[in-house]
């Protein structure tokens, strides 16, 4: 145990983490530099496009260290987003210590902060490391002298390295070895192994990720799941290397991965313990939390002939993603669909991005909602993800939605416009402090339906990029909801109805109804759309009708030109759905939700 390490890597996104990651995996021998191409460990697309990494993984690393000895560096990698903090909590909970990486441009940001936070929670050992020093705007001094004195965190242990160069990635290395612990654990007491991550595989079952803080575990054992009392053979034991290496046994202090014949990853939950059916330890480890899905949205399939496959395909996304949820749901506007959750709207937007590309379907998503509870004068309550299942309003004798303790980062000079935003989405008990000078960590309370669609990017454009922002969720709180629908053609469109504040009512009518009409395309005929509250009609635009024949341009001559014409027609009209007769595009479900 004395010559393993575990650790993380914790940065504010795009501070170069999973390049840094990647460094260390070529320095250790595991790829020649031909096989070694940019971020090995976001092995999904879409992370790698977007270069955020969604889900942890792990890497066990060998590493002969200046002082001649051979060590195993365990690196367990984290989501850097805010949808995911919980993943990012167990990921912690499974290492000594934590690598926080600061961009030597930027300094500090809020979830530079916010994982600082996590592993201070966890006892976790920090080195500093400023990573980017190749970079002509670098400023290490600054930025060194902002994690002493503003974090508190050691000068002496900071390293300074660039990622991209190579420059100075071998003493971060050397750090790890002599600055983090040790693991502690005893391979003779009964098994406890943390959960942080799980996969599936299609021929093998769920494969687990775990970190062993006491006993052993091998294979042709039985397993137990301490939070719900399943249990599985062990099958096969290893540690991950770029692929899966089998070993006889895992033991205290390591990380690695079990298989256990499992076919359903809802057993397999992250923070969960698990121990030995025949000799269980005592209690599970501390931490273990239910999924909670904050954001909800209903799925439809443009062509009612996709809802199989669609079917399928969510089946075959939640055997690897725990966390999104559905069920079935239908609309009187789009026919049949899935009603999904979600941890966050980036989620939803990975989501919707896998369906549509790995399983080439074209889909409808309603507007976004959060989850409200509904206090009905018989006394019940009565939980609505869902406004179109919103009840007839004079049953209702009070509603309260999920409020979020919102911090955000900002350099001082754009206090006001934030202030300004925070106050227009119903912010309240605002506090500031200057954890570091010229810098503003900025906190109020929010209504998570209020932050859910674009305050984020609002917070981005009119900071322009400097303000960072993370989230904890609160609590309930009492409100005055009402349900707004959206009218086409006199005909109302369930997909489109939202809960907003009364106060707030008329103007996000006002607003829903323009963006459709930007949204929508003309058609043949004239489209009244209409936004109501109650009976009560609040907003109108039109959209006139389209007089000219699209085709009466080719004058019948050319009949090339005229199927190009048409099967341009068709492309666009694959990402459009049918309500009475009015064709809405995918995107005008989203665009109401958006301010400008
Ligand atoms: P992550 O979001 O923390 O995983 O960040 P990435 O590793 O994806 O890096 C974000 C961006 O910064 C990418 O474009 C990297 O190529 C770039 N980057 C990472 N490390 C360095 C570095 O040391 N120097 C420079 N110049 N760019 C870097
Ligand atoms: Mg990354």
């Amino acid at each position: 145990m004395e010559n393993i390490r575990n650790f993380s890597i914790i940065a504010h996104i795009d501070h170069g983490k999973s390049t840094l990651a990647d460094r260390f995996i070529q320095l250790c021998g595991m790829v020649t530099d031909r096989q070694f191409h940019d971020q090995l460990l976001d092995s999904m697309d879409i992370e790698r496009e977007r270069g955020i990494t969604i889900k942890s993984q792990a890497i066990c690393l060998p590493y002969r260290a200046k002082n001649g000895k051979d060590y195993i560096l365990n690196l367990v990698d984290t989501p850097g987003h805010v949808d995911f903090s919980y993943e990012v909590s167990r990921a912690l909970a499974s290492c000594e210590g934590a690598l926080l990486l600061v961009d030597a441009a930027q300094g500090i940001e809020a979830q530079t902060l916010a994982n600082l936070y996590l592993a201070m929670e966890h006892n976790l050992e920090i080195i500093p490391v400023i990573n980017k020093i190749d970079l002509p705007s670098a400023n290490p001094e600054g930025v060194a002298l902002q994690i002493e004195e503003d974090l508190g965190l050691d000068a002496d242990h900071i390293q300074l390295c660039s990622a991209k160069t190579g420059l100075g990635v071998e003493s971060v290395l050397e750090a790890v070895v002599n600055l983090l612990p040790p693991p502690k654990g005893d391979p003779e007491k009964p098994l406890e192994a943390l959960i942080f991550d799980a996969f599936y595989d299609p021929f093998r079952g769920t494969i687990i990720s775990c970190r062993l803080f006491e006993g052993k575990v091998k294979a042709g054992d039985t397993i137990l799941f301490m939070s719900n009392k399943a249990a599985y053979r062990v099958e096969e034991v290893g540690f991950f290397r770029l692929t899966r290496e089998p070993q006889n046994e895992l033991s205290a202090g390591q990380v690695g991965y079990i298989i256990a014949g499992i076919k359903n990853i809802t057993d397999t939950r992250p923070g969960d313990t698990l121990t030995l059916k025949d000799r269980p330890c005592a209690k599970a480890l501390p931490g273990f939390q239910e999924v909670k899905q904050v954001v909800f949205s209903s799925i439809y399939p443009v062509s009612t002939d996709d809802y199989e496959t669609l079917a399928t395909a969510l089946e075959k996304l939640t055997l690897n993603d725990a966390s999104l949820s559905f069920q079935k749901d239908a609309s009187t506007a789009l026919g049949f669909g899935f009603r999904c959750g979600f941890l966050g709207l980036l989620h939803l937007e990975v989501v919707q991005e896998r369906l549509e590309r790995e399983f080439d379907l074209s889909l409808i998503l309603t507007v976004p909602s959060v989850n409200y509870h509904l206090f009905l004068k018989d006394g019940t309550m009565k939980e609505v993800d869902n406004p179109a299942h919103y009840p007839d309003p004079t049953t209702i004798d009070r509603v309260e939605e999920p409020y979020i303790k919102a911090t955000i980062l900002i350099p001082e000079r754009y206090m006001g416009v934030v202030m300004t935003l925070c106050m227009e989405r119903r912010g309240e008990n605002t506090h500031y402090h200057y954890p570091m000078p010229g810098r503003i960590e900025f906190t109020c309370e929010l209504p998570l339906g209020e932050i859910i669609y674009d305050f984020y990017d609002r917070l981005k454009s009119i900071t322009q990029g400097y303000g960072s922002f993370d989230f904890d969720l609160l609590d309930y709180r009492e409100s005055d909801l009402v349900k707004l629908d959206i009218l086409v053609n006199g005909e109302r469109v369930d997909a489109l109805s939202q809960l907003v504040h009364r106060n707030n009512a008329r103007a996000r009518g006002l607003h829903a109804c323009e963006k459709l009409k930007e949204e929508i395309p003309r058609q043949m005929f004239k489209i009244a759309i209409q936004a109501a509250v109650g009976g009560t009609i609040i907003g109108r635009e039109t959209i006139s009708a389209l007089r000219k024949d699209v085709l009466a341009k080719c004058y019948g001559g050319d009949i090339s030109r005229k199927r190009k014409l048409l099967e341009k027609q068709k492309a666009g009209k694959k990402r459009m759905k049918t309500v009475g007769n009015v064709e809405i595009p995918q995107s005008a479900f989203l665009a109401v939700l958006k301010s400008d």
